[in-house]
């Protein structure tokens, strides 16, 4: 038995290899070369899709520069004309402002001189303004300070200043004796006079320049900040300091880099120091302070830009009138490590024009915006670097090891290349994408395939095993049913030949023999039953059966086996019972086992209730004991061939499992029912249903 187990297993398993393993591993592997064809392909056309997504880029590009040329070279700038290397000119900042990407528009006179269009520079280079030729003190102040700084008289100085302020209407020598007197009441310690007059300075004088880059303005600002804080008003002293950078953001003043800067530091000072007294009531005006310095700090750049750019003049003239470097009429040039992008359109009359692009703003407003939208439909990553291999711009978090399209912008655009890296890679990303479907459906059926097939191996296998437990279980208690009865029929044989034995007891002993043979009887009934009905050999005589009378004669051969036992059997039924269609010998079986099991099962109760009932459609038998019961989970396994509860008390019983299969079995050609109830200590149910014969 255990030989051809083994051989059995490995047949199948053999079988399994040869049917499923091998064609499904040759499957796979041609997939997988298919996979790998796609995913060539699904590169290939990655990188036609990516190089035409760089052309878009560069042809937006173009068209949107050729736009703003056009553009100005329509205004009409033959009469604007200008002296000033800064030169103002609400034309040309309209045009700027209308465009994003332009950053300033400029002047080249006679091939040699640059000029910028002023659109908005915080401040101006150094040296821009003319020094003051004429600075010495004006002669008919030199009394008042010989008063102030000699003799330190303030009361007569102030009454000096005072009476030539009264006699004249020069503006600007009224700001100065103003100016003048004011500083000498902040001497004397008269605070309040001093803000007083500081005020009416910087209400009429503001613009008065005491020298370049010293505006009567920005005096006054910060005398009145000392004054603040010589009187500890920090409040007043921050809402004037954070005043005056207002001004100083709004380009109040025209003043060159170096004093700019040295003022801005000064206001900036003067709010740190605020901030350090903790006061309260200084937070708005803190708060409002830091958002005038990040502006500052936000457009200082471009001026400092522009003015690199001025600065630049000798090297920009050389290039644009050096006689190659003509695409476009655009330039691309490094000064002082800054990038510029410009367009020069020849002018009539020794002047021509041109337009410098922000190239940031090239990045940040057009090609950005640009690549981010490409980059959510056809996926990919990218990055845009200067020539020279410095990072401007990219995607956020661009993988290792992806393959890329890299480029240079064509000549007439910003000295930057772009690489363009797609985002798919590996194969998995090519089974979801594109053509790899077909390839990656078959090998998702290959591995269904191949897992159904294990599966189904595995559970032949052990189905097999089981089946020839079971089956050698079989055997073996199938000898021991047929030996007991027979060796107790020999016995009592034995004794009946050679022993007297009284009338009465012999009666007994072939009583006895008739029960051992009846019970063999029946186990080779139920076994011939089962291989018949198993081969499908089994013939049945249907018949019109009264079910009731048919249970009375069963139980009739039950008698004597069960009142030796002490068992009793209540049979219960109605007088007129529907009949039936069946095989009255294949009910029987059904009914012997039935109750067979019933006894067999009853451990120590003695109980056992029968009873018929009939309605119009169905005719339904019920064998009832009080014995062991079954478990829930057992109750659809024990119909399967030769399966038998494990347990201890069933142990002692002898059966051969198969008993409940003929039942069912035999139910089932009857198109009839079994039903179970059953509790573990309780007792069983087995309920059978019959349609009614009509
Ligand atoms: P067996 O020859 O073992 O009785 P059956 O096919 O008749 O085989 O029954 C299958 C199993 O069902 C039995 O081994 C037993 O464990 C369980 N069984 C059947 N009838 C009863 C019952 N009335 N009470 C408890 N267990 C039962």
């Amino acid at each position: 038995m255990r030989f051809r187990k083994k051989t059995n297993e490995k047949i199948i398993i053999f079988y399994y290899i040869i049917a499923i393993v091998i064609p499904c591993f040759l499957l796979g592997v041609l997939a997988f070369r298919g996979i790998k064809n796609d995913q060539a392909l699904v590169e290939r056309e990655h990188q036609r899709i990516l190089m035409e997504t760089t052309q878009k880029i560069y042809k937006d590009l173009e068209e949107s520069l050729a736009t703003i040329e056009n553009s100005f070279s329509e205004l009409n700038i033959q009469d604007i004309s200008q002296k000033k290397e800064i030169f103002n000119n609400d034309t040309l900042v309209q045009f700027i402002h209308q465009y994003d990407i332009v950053e300033v528009i400029f002047s080249l006179e006679n091939k040699t001189i640059l000029a910028l269009c002023n659109n908005g520079l915080l401040f101006f280079p150094d040296g821009y303004f003319p020094e003051n030729i004429n600075n010495s003190i004006p002669g008919n102040l030199w009394n008042g300070w010989q008063y102030e700084f000699m003799e330190k008289d303030y009361a007569r100085a102030f009454r000096f200043y005072n009476a030539l302020l009264k006699n004249t209407n020069d503006k600007k020598f009224r700001g100065e004796l103003l100016n003048a007197m004011a500083r000498v009441q902040k001497k004397r310690g008269d605070i309040p006079s001093a803000l007083s007059i500081y005020d009416s300075i910087q209400n009429n004088y503001s613009q008065i320049y005491l020298q370049i880059n010293i505006p009567l303005g920005i005096v006054s600002f910060i005398e009145k900040t000392g004054c603040y804080l010589q009187v500890n008003d920090t409040v007043s002293a921050l809402e004037n300091t954070v005043k005056f950078l207002e001004m100083l953001a709004g380009r109040h003043w025209e003043l060159e880099q170096s004093y700019y800067n040295d003022y801005l530091e000064k206001a900036y000072e003067t709010i740190i120091n605020c901030k350090n007294s903790r006061n309260r009531i200084l937070n708005s005006s803190l708060d409002k302070a830091e958002s005038i310095k990040e502006r500052i700090l936000a457009e200082q750049p471009t001026t400092e830009y522009l003015l690199t750019f001025l600065n630049g003049r000798e090297s920009i003239v050389k290039s644009v009138y050096s006689a190659k470097n003509t695409a476009n009429h655009r330039y691309k040039q490094a000064l002082n490590g800054r990038q510029y992008f410009y367009t020069v359109f020849p002018g009539e009359e020794n002047t021509d024009w041109g337009i410098l692009f922000s190239t940031n703003k090239i990045l940040e407003k057009l090609i950005v915006p640009a690549l981010n939208e490409y980059a959510s439909s056809v996926r990919f990553y990218w990055m845009i670097a200067t020539n020279e291999g410095e990072f401007l711009a990219g995607s956020d978090k661009i993988p290792e090891g992806l393959f890329s399209v890299t480029s240079d912008f064509p000549p007439g655009q910003p000295p930057w290349t772009l690489t363009l890296y797609p985002e798919e890679k590996g194969l998995f990303n090519t089974f979801f994408r594109s053509g790899g479907g077909f390839f990656f459906y078959i090998f998702i059926a290959v591995l269904v395939i191949l897992g159904f097939g294990l599966i189904f191996t595995l559970q032949t296998v052990n189905n097999k095993i089981e089946l020839s437990k079971m089956k050698s279980s079989f055997v073996s208690t199938v000898s021991h049913e047929l030996k007991s009865p027979l060796t107790s029929i020999r016995q009592i044989a034995e004794i009946l030949a050679f022993k007297k034995v009284s009338a009465e007891r012999k009666e007994k002993y072939f009583t006895m023999i008739l029960q051992q043979s009846e019970r063999l009887s029946h186990l080779i009934e139920n076994i011939l039953d089962f291989s018949k009905i198993e081969a499908g050999q089994k013939q049945f005589h249907f018949e019109e059966t009264d079910l009731a009378a048919l249970t009375g004669n069963v139980i009739q051969t039950f008698r004597d086996r069960l009142t030796s036992a002490d068992f009793h059997i209540h049979f219960t039924s109605p007088k007129a019972v529907n009949k039936i269609q069946g095989d009255r010998e294949a009910l029987e079986q059904v009914l012997y086992n039935l109750i067979d099991n019933a006894v067999k099962y009853s451990g120590n109760s003695k109980k056992i209730e029968i009873s018929v009932e009939s309605d119009y459609e169905w005719v339904e038998l019920c064998v009832r004991d009080y014995g062991i019961g079954i478990s829930k989970k057992e109750h659809e396994k024990i119909f399967q061939q030769f399966y038998r509860v494990e347990q201890e008390l069933t142990g002692t019983v002898k059966g051969t499992g198969i008993g409940l299969t003929i039942v069912k079995q035999i139910m089932d050609v009857h198109k009839g029912k079994i039903k179970v109830e059953s509790t573990p200590g309780e007792g069983s149910s087995f309920c059978i249903k019959f349609p009614v014969y009509k």
